[in-house]
């Protein structure tokens, strides 16, 4: 620790020399600054908000260090909120958004009751103050540890992120494999950032990376489920996936997935996820709502289907050998990543009603169109058909039978019953159709 703040040479660049102008900060973080400030407390924007606006992006939140402590922060806000087990935080809430106030974190030393660690140096609890500077090495990447001070305007560079900002390279903070320790999911915040940003990851913290992804398997399903939408549905899920699956990082976050992936390396199940993930990061692009029922059934097919076709195989009902397989996949997924139950029932369903989508006898049809995941059902066909699954014919039939009439529906099933045929998925024989139609996925 000692080396680290001898050898940190603090930059202080002045406002002239760089691009952040207060007329892009969030005004509530700027009142929350100058509030501070007024009362006699150091106040600086930091992370991701002053990393974005160096960048000319638009920051998600505006995040505020300060050496006030929590309670302190409480009292000079009355929308004040303290919150937080593993970091003690201040939430200062407005209208429209909560802006995060944190006390400068320290290095403690190492047994006090404010600090706690797993056995592999994890950290569960982290809650010694420090020094601005300390705070600064206690950040993950350089470029997430700029500090904008509301004093002068100044950004204050601890840990040269500024320098790795203008070169694009993601670094992390010290030595990686012992910060990948202590929080694991700094590896998947790396690959997310580097997707977003187009960043280089630094060969230091690419090597560690590279070796250290069985730590996620320490980190809480539950916080694995919030970090999988951050990764895979925040507008950058194709290039996030490529580089989880470049570090070997997906294989501890999807591993039924990934076994299909490495044995099928050029086929079908990695095109069906890779579109998914495209037109999700197109819905998103375009302001449309994604739910993530609809990117884990995807993600989650592969499995899902490769079972089903052994138990089909091994003379057993579709229906019945779908619902055994399906649940079988989804409480072994559980165990990695938490799934809420509002997100794998719709997601279940929407497997459940692809057989059901082949039955295009009779009222079934109709009745299955007022199905309230009727939808979702028929947009996962369309994504199926296009990943190259034996069910083009089938799309193309729901797309053509959703755009009759109610006499021009019931003549079109009953012609089918007359000519009885049978739409079936053949799964051997699959040809990739090029489509890039968008299909919704909500
Ligand atoms: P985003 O734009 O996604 O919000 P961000 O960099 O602001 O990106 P946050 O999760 O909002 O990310 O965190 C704010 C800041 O807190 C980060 O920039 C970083 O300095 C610090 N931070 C967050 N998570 C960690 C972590 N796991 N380890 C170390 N520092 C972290
Ligand atoms: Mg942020």
């Amino acid at each position: 620790m000692e080396g680290r703040i001898i050898n940190a040479r603090s930059r202080i660049i002045p406002r002239s020399e760089h691009a952040i102008s207060r007329s892009n900060i969030n005004p509530n973080a700027l009142k929350v600054l100058y509030r501070l400030k007024g009362a006699g407390f150091d106040a600086y924007l930091v992370g991701g908000g002053v990393r974005d606006l160096l960048l000319g992006r638009e920051p998600k939140d505006f995040d505020i260090a300060t050496n006030a402590l929590p309670e302190e922060v409480k009292k000079l806000f009355r929308n004040c909120l303290l919150i937080g087990r593993r970091f003690r935080l201040a939430h200062v809430r407005f209208e429209r958004d909560v802006i995060e106030v944190a006390t400068f974190r320290g290095q403690g030393d190492g047994d006090s009751a404010d600090e706690a660690r797993t056995e592999t140096g994890r950290i569960l609890r982290d809650n010694v103050y420090g020094t601005v500077e300390e705070d600064a090495w206690r950040r993950d990447f350089t470029i997430n540890a700029l500090y904008y001070n509301i004093e002068d305007f100044s950004v204050v560079d601890f840990v040269d992120g500024m320098k790795d900002l203008k070169a694009g390279v993601l670094r992390m903070i010290g030595d990686p494999e012992q910060r990948f320790r202590e929080d694991p999911v700094r590896m998947l915040r790396a690959v997310r950032f580097a997707a977003r940003l187009g960043f280089r990851i630094h060969r230091d913290t690419e090597t560690a990376m590279r070796t250290h992804g069985h730590l996620l398997e320490e980190i809480p399903a539950a916080r694995l489920f919030d970090e999988s939408l951050k990764l895979l549905q925040s507008g950058n899920g194709v290039a996030t996936f490529e580089q989880l699956r470049r570090y070997g990082l997906f294989a501890y976050l999807f591993p039924q997935t990934e076994a299909c992936l490495a044995q099928e390396e050029h086929g079908f199940p990695k095109t069906l996820v890779v579109r998914a993930l495209a037109n999700t990061d197109q819905r998103i692009a375009e302001g449309k709502s994604v739910t993530p029922a609809f990117l884990y059934a995807a993600l989650l097919w592969e499995p899902v289907r490769q079972a089903l076709a052994e138990r089909e195989a091994a003379g057993e009902g579709e229906l019945q050998a779908l619902q055994d397989v399906a649940r079988d996949v989804v409480d072994s997924q559980l165990s990695r990543i938490s799934l809420p139950k509002r997100f794998s029932l719709p997601m279940r369903e929407i497997w459940a009603m692809q057989p059901r989508l082949k039955k295009i006898t009779g009222l079934r049809p109709v009745k299955l169109l007022e199905h309230p995941r009727f939808r979702a059902a028929y947009d996962f066909l369309l994504l199926r058909a296009e990943a190259g699954d034996d069910v083009g014919e089938l799309s193309r039939w729901w797309t053509e039978f959703q755009t009759l009439d109610e006499n021009g529906r019931l003549s079109r099933v009953r012609s089918e019953e007359k000519t009885g045929k049978k739409h079936r998925a053949r799964r051997t024989k699959r040809k990739p159709v090029v489509q890039d139609k968008p299909i919704a996925n909500d």
